[in-house]
């Protein structure tokens, strides 16, 4: 297989520029190509000579897949499916999301997931593989609005901390001058709370995180989420506390309403106990019903109970809409399939 460029550092493509004979300043050019004006062939880099084009093609790959699908809801919402070359070969799916003048694209890091969250369609799948940088890159450069895209969200398939090297070299190339040059503001990882990858990305990055709680309880949690067995929700508040949200960072609290499951006074009460004085949000989310699972989403009106319960305890609260349900591209529902219809 031939070595990628999307996904290397500055450094690493200065050395690449040499290799193929051209002068190592190409390596700033070639990040310029790739990241800013996010060309995908090496053709199109005119301002390299015709010859070092021609000795980038015949050793490298720039490492840009297309999608091989891509399907448009009602709502604007987007859902592209991209080939990725993890062991068994598969795909896995980006979400454009519009709203007023943001497109927030949501990105798989993962084929499959090892999670195993019993609510989610992804984790049904089991693991395939993780997703290299160039594949996790891919997603941002080859959809549509590649140059229009305003914010990130790390919450598609998989589950980014247990992929931790390529994400974080993937968020480094979206922050650096020499890459997208985004801000970390723009970015926001998800996790279920992975311990040990939680606190390194807590250190290493200043991007926003969010983390999908559900249940307050941790028996209760245990039974939907196996992870909360390893790494005890409790723990995981704790640790998020010694870091500093109260200026540009920020972390917020993903809580899926399963009717009658999670969405009682109890419940609320309790997860207002353990977030107590942190400064954070809350973001309820309708359940999206998948096959074979018991639980249904919680009725709107016991979702505004539960957000006014948790906003009388001093908890910032939002009931977060629903986006790309008709294309299952909602939370929860991403399975890296092709269209059945
Ligand atoms: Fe994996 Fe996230 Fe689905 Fe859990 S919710 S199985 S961590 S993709």
């Amino acid at each position: 297989m031939r070595t990628k460029l999307v996904g290397m550092n500055l450094e690493e493509l200065k050395a690449l520029a040499l290799q193929a004979g051209l002068p190592a300043f190409s390596g700033k050019q070639l990040a310029q190509w790739l990241y800013e004006k996010k060309v995908s062939s090496f053709e199109e880099m005119t301002n390299l000579s015709k010859a070092g084009r021609e000795a980038l093609a015949s050793q490298f790959d720039t490492g840009v897949t297309r999608p091989m699908d891509c399907q448009v809801s009602s709502d604007g919402t987007k859902k592209y499916l991209f080939p990725v070359e993890t062991p068994e070969p598969g795909a896995v799916e980006a979400v454009m999301i519009p709203d007023a003048d943001r497109k927030t694209l949501c990105v798989s890091s993962q084929a499959g997931c090892k999670m195993g969250c019993k609510f989610c369609m992804t984790g049904r799948q089991g693991f395939h593989g993780n997703l290299s940088v160039s594949d996790i890159l891919s997603q941002f450069l080859a959809v549509d609005e590649a140059k229009d895209l305003t914010n990130a969200v790390f919450m598609g398939m998989g589950e980014p901390l247990d992929n931790y090297d390529a994400v974080m070299r993937a968020i480094d190339v979206l922050t650096a001058p020499w890459g997208f040059g985004w801000s970390p503001k723009r970015i926001t990882l998800s996790t279920i709370g992975v311990l040990p990858a939680l606190k390194r990305f807590l250190d290493d990055s200043r991007c926003h995180l969010a983390v999908s709680l559900h249940n307050p309880f941790p028996e209760e949690r245990a039974e939907l989420m196996p992870v909360q067995k390893a790494y005890d929700i409790r723990d995981v508040v704790s640790l998020i506390r010694e870091y500093d949200f109260s200026g540009q960072r920020r972390v917020s609290f993903e809580y899926t309403m399963f009717a009658g499951w999670n969405d009682t006074k109890r419940h609320a009460d309790a997860l207002a106990r353990l977030l107590k004085g942190l400064e954070c949000r809350v973001n309820l989310i309708r359940f999206h019903r998948i096959p074979d699972f018991p639980y249904e989403t919680s009725p709107d009106g016991v979702m505004e109970l539960f957000r006014d319960r948790l906003s009388g305890q001093g908890i910032t609260c939002t009931i977060r809409a629903s986006r790309g349900e008709d294309i299952f591209a909602a939370c929860g529902m991403l399975a890296g399939k092709h269209k059945t219809n």
